[in-house]
């Protein structure tokens, strides 16, 4: 893939915040640009549709990957979530700097596949606080929000794999010190 801009994998348990911080990198950097993934998974209230995520089928998806369009994708909690290649190559072209917030499986297939990516991996102060704060998010009923913790206890496992481990305990400087290793 030839491209003029720079890849960063952005990962981290859910409900450690990556949305927020993410936010804030897009405010400091307008060179800073977040790939949409597509998803198979239900649309929140309040996210839209290609901002988000693109909200597609199972049916959709199981093409895609046929049809060889994703970068790499996964299967978490029960859907399918994968990056588009030709979104994030666009989005290389035009020299950004891109983020992909993804989780760390296919995290590792992008390091396979682009060993110069940079990688960042966002960490809580505890399990304990991922837990609070899934809890108080609120957006999924108890069998998600238990699954997603325990996905997010073995996320934690893998943070040594990435080269940059981040804690959130404060989102300003988490993203602070974010934005010193991206430049
Ligand atoms: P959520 O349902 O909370 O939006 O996302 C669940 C998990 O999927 C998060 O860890 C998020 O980083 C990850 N994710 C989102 N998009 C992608 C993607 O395109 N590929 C992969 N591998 N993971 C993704």
């Amino acid at each position: 893939m030839e491209n003029k801009g720079k890849l960063v994998v952005f990962s981290g348990p859910s409900g450690v915040g990556k949305g927020t911080i993410m936010k804030k990198l897009l405010q400091a950097d307008e060179k800073i640009a977040l790939s949409v993934s597509a998803t198979t998974r239900k649309r929140r209230e309040g996210e839209e549709h290609g901002v988000h995520y693109f909200y597609i089928t199972k049916e959709e998806f199981e093409q895609k990957i046929r049809n060889n369009e994703m970068l790499e994708y996964t299967s978490y909690n029960g859907n399918f979530y994968g990056t588009i290649q030709s979104h994030v190559e666009e989005l290389l072209d035009n020299g950004k700097t891109v983020m992909l917030e993804i989780e760390v499986d296919g995290a590792a297939q992008i390091k396979k596949k682009f060993p110069d990516a940079m990688s960042v991996f966002v960490t809580a102060p505890s399990v304990e606080e991922i837990e609070r704060r899934l809890r108080f998010r609120n957006t999924e009923d108890d069998e998600a929000i238990k699954n997603r913790i325990a996905i997010a206890k073995n996320e934690m496992t893998h943070a040594n794999e990435y080269d940059y481990i981040v804690c959130n305990d404060d989102v300003d400087a988490a993203a602070n010190k974010i934005l010193e290793i991206i430049k």
